[in-house]
């Protein structure tokens, strides 16, 4: 007799779903708790069968249902299982990803909107200076006061630890706490609430093609840096919210999450949900259950917002679609948030916009072939012109600490216009290596095969500190060699290097650095940017954190002080990086009024990538580049997968990776490529090594992982031996 049963996925590392007698309401998409081994664990309904492989006496029960209704509908069940199945990762695992930690506990999440109101107690302690001696607590009531009534989320990225703060004030009654019904508060209207400018040619034809209605498809937005992508967005996103469609608006990371989001709270009056990992895990099941509940109408966040249910999804918003970050690149599930959205908005039937200055040689081949519709916004919108672009030969210039002079006479001449000036450098920290000029000794990690990082002060280490930037570790600075005992220098230049040199070159002109040391939590960040749009900085230092995104109008000098270091990487993606790095950067050049001025320093200005960049631009690179990787056969014209390994002996990780090797059935058209120890061998007292996969066609390389992958698992090893499959890979050194 058939025993009709339910599977349900649970976050094991199995490869599978679980069976388990059906009760009533386990309705797929709904979580359920169930009893597994000796435990009991939240898990979600996938699908209801007529027929089980278990021996029905051996199959046990759910034992709740958590959701009267399903949190996930049909098709976001599919696209689970398809990201399980594509990316060869645990399907529990995958549905772990899905949903925020709360919810995966089994608890309930009210839908209530919690904020804190300064009471007028409050306001009169801060008039009086009451809480001069509670400095902290002073601090987030003159917040509190500022924007009057304050979201619990939006606490969270303003002032971090505010909770026990808040809760000592309510105590005073200096702050009130309100808690309100999230489906009353979805009640704004769809009329903007801010028009926006009037469009440029190439805009409002862009918007013509985004909103034709019954849209479908995926769209290429190729808009050079401020072309004006955003109002695109907006109008795209409003036309779909008229209709009652909701919108996903995907953001690299969790630093520009705050400007898209303010751009469309300031555009529409309708309930928004903010998902990115600066969250608390409560802010983060409610903005996520307002959207799966459909009470959000916009939903904005990073990587993992693509698997957000949102019924009525009209509209998929990828912004800087070739930034890395949408691909997954540590742990065990290694997906690409920007495909998953692709292949999300076609199983919907809905219209999926990928925006970029810079646009990945993936999407731009995706146009030849027909599977992109490309939409370009040539110009700058406005009155801002294209910033000029120059190289400085540093072997013909005179350099001093790292600045050549051209690119100094440059910072000076736009100072004195009354100009910010920002200079880019790839490194942070004070200085890449720390070495006895005496006898060639550097300092090393202990745990990696890297050089340490100088430091200058930090927290507690006033003298300084080494840091490996690859494990975390850090280390007193010797005052002299260990090994001959003569005196030790910095060598080389980061981006705290930089700002002590441009203080000493142009005094009383204030440096900001932004740098992930400097700029740790979202506040400082949100402060950073504050001073530069006020004013009170004028020379912005950074690493790859000012290229993405921001508009600062009135800076006009933008200088790259060294290109040349990803020139030479033999990764085979590090020219496409390095291209859309400068050309992103270059972009915060001259965003308004003033025309803006660009200076790439470099050893090699006659390298063709630089050449060909300067000569023809992005697109003209994107075409060479593109033409090579043909000839190579890397992707786009053929498809990855990478086995990587890694253990705490050396040659444990490569004996793996052979023996795998060893499993694979040979299948046509599939080559395997190794095993070889990684570039960087030893990290983190790991030795890591990995083997390659490449296939011409997508479906063979499938094909070919679904029988390998399994068999890979049951191989025997050591219990210190990691391993992971990353399809797709970004990087394969
Ligand atoms: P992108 O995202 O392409 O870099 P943004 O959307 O941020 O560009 O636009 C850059 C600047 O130009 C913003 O300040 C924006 O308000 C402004 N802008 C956009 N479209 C127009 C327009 N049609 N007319 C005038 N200004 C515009
Ligand atoms: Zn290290």
């Amino acid at each position: 007799m058939k025993t009709p049963v339910c599977q349900i996925a649970i976050e094991t590392p199995l490869r599978r779903l679980f069976d388990y007698h059906p009760v009533p309401g386990a309705v797929p998409g709904a979580r359920v708790r169930v009893p597994f081994g000796r435990q009991h664990l939240v898990g979600i309904v996938v699908s209801h069968m007529s027929h089980s492989d278990v021996p029905a006496e051996k199959l046990r029960s759910i034992e709740a249902v958590l959701d009267p209704a399903p949190l996930f509908s049909a098709a976001d069940l599919k696209l689970l299982q398809w990201a399980a199945e594509y990316y060869h990762h645990p399907v529990g695992e995958v549905f772990a990803t899905a949903l925020p930690r709360l919810l995966r506990q089994g608890r309930d999440v009210a839908p209530v909107r919690r904020s804190w109101r300064i009471t007028d107690a409050g306001r009169a302690a801060l008039a009086q200076g009451a809480l001069q001696r509670a400095h902290r607590q002073q601090q987030l009531l003159g917040h509190i006061a500022t924007t009057g009534e304050c979201d619990e989320s939006a606490l969270e990225a303003a002032v971090p630890g505010w909770r026990p703060l808040a809760r000592a004030l309510r105590d005073k009654s200096l702050l009130e706490f309100h808690e309100q019904s999230l489906t009353a508060a979805a009640s704004g209207g769809t009329q903007p609430v801010e028009t926006g400018p009037v469009l440029t040619g190439a805009q409002l034809a862009a918007v013509e093609t985004l909103t034709a209605p019954g849209l479908a498809g995926a769209f290429l937005l190729d808009g050079v840096t401020g072309s004006g992508k955003t109002e695109v967005y907006l109008r795209a996103a409003g036309a779909v919210l008229a209709r009652g469609g909701a919108v996903l608006v995907m953001c690299p990371e969790i630093g520009l999450t705050p400007q898209l989001l303010e751009r469309f709270e300031k555009r529409f009056e309708v309930p928004i949900a903010a998902l990115h990992s600066g969250l608390t895990d409560g802010a983060r099941a409610r903005a996520w259950h307002l959207a799966a509940t459909g009470g959000a109408r916009i939903v904005v966040g990073t990587r993992s917002a693509v698997f957000t249910p949102i019924p009525d999804l009209g509209l998929i918003i990828v912004d800087e679609e070739h930034d890395a970050s949408y691909k997954q690149q540590e742990g065990g599930f290694r997906y690409s948030a920007r495909d998953l959205a692709l292949l999300r908005a076609q199983q919907r039937g809905v219209p999926v916009v990928l925006g970029s200055a810079t646009p990945s040689l993936e999407s731009l081949h995706n146009v030849t072939l027909g599977r992109l519709t490309h939409i370009e916004l040539p110009e700058r919108a406005g009155s801002a012109t294209p910033p000029r672009i120059a190289l400085i030969d540093m072997r013909a210039h005179p350099v001093n600490k790292g600045i050549a002079t051209p690119l100094r006479h440059a910072i000076q001449r736009h100072l004195d216009a009354g100009a910010q000036v920002l200079l880019f450098i790839n490194r942070r920290g004070y200085a890449p290596t720390l070495l006895c000029q005496s006898c060639g000794w550097v300092a090393p990690c202990n745990s990696c095969d890297a050089r340490l990082t100088v430091h200058l002060a930090r927290g507690a280490r006033a003298s300084g500190a080494l840091a490996c930037h690859h494990c975390g570790a850090e280390a007193a600075r010797p005052e002299r060699c260990p090994r001959c005992g003569y005196e030790l220098h910095p060598l080389g230049h980061g981006t705290e290097r930089v700002e002590e040199t441009l203080a000493e070159f142009f005094p009383g002109h204030a440096v900001e650095r932004f740098d992930r040391d400097s700029l740790r939590a979202p506040q400082q960040l949100h402060a950073a940017i504050d001073r530069v749009h006020s004013g009170s900085a004028r020379i912005l230092v950074g690493t790859q954190m000012l290229t993405k995104g921001h508009h600062f109008p009135d800076v006009t000098l933008v200088g790259v002080l060294n290109a040349d270091q990803s020139l030479f990487s033999t990764d085979f993606r590090a020219a496409e990086r390095l291209a859309q790095t400068i050309v992103q950067v270059a972009g915060r050049a001259g965003r308004a009024d003033r025309p803006g001025e660009v200076l790439i320093q470099s050893q090699y200005p006659d390298h063709p990538l630089l050449k060909t960049l300067l000569d023809s631009g992005y697109a003209g690179f994107a075409a060479d580049a593109l033409q090579e990787r043909e000839a190579a056969r890397w992707p786009p014209f053929s498809r990855l997968a990478l086995l990587r390994a890694s253990d705490t002996q050396p040659e444990v990780a490569l004996k793996f990776l052979r023996a795998a090797r060893q499993l694979a059935t040979p299948a046509a058209g599939v080559a395997l490529l190794g095993p070889v120890p990684a570039a960087m061998v030893r990290r983190a007292d790991r030795y890591y090594a990995q083997l390659m996969v490449e296939s011409s066609q997508r479906t063979r390389l499938q094909a070919f992982l679904a029988g390998w992958v399994p068999a890979v698992e049951q191989l025997e090893k050591p219990r210190s031996l990691r391993w992971v499959l990353d399809v797709d890979p970004l990087e394969v050194l």
